[in-house]
């Protein structure tokens, strides 16, 4: 598993990076005003809710979690406009992970 877990720290140095280059405010905390962010190396994804199927846990929006260190307070970025994950990726083809990473993104 040691490919996993290289590729899941490859991919929150690619989380750091994008917001080092997106965040143009200042990146404080909305609710605590901390800037101690941390990013999830487990991949979320939001399920679609339709009134045919109704709640669709297999199909969804991958969502990278960067969470404040300091309150919890979490934002959702989609993957694939991150670029993190390709659009046609199959949700059984999702990496797991267990840890958060525990790195800043102060700016
Ligand atoms: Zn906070």
């Amino acid at each position: 598993m040691a490919d996993e877990s290289g590729s899941a720290r490859d991919r929150v140095q690619k989380v750091f990076a994008w917001i080092a280059e997106k965040w143009k405010g200042p990146r404080q905390c909305p609710i605590c005003a901390q800037e101690r962010w941390s990013v999830q190396e487990l991949m979320s994804r939001l399920p679609t809710v339709s009134q045919e199927s109704g709640i669709n846990l297999a199909r969804g929006y991958p969502q990278i979690l960067v969470i404040c260190e300091n309150c919890g307070y979490t934002l959702s970025f989609n993957a694939i406009v991150m670029q993190i994950e390709p659009a046609d990726k199959k949700p059984d083809q999702q990496e797991t992970g267990e840890r958060p990473a525990k790195e800043s993104a102060r700016g």
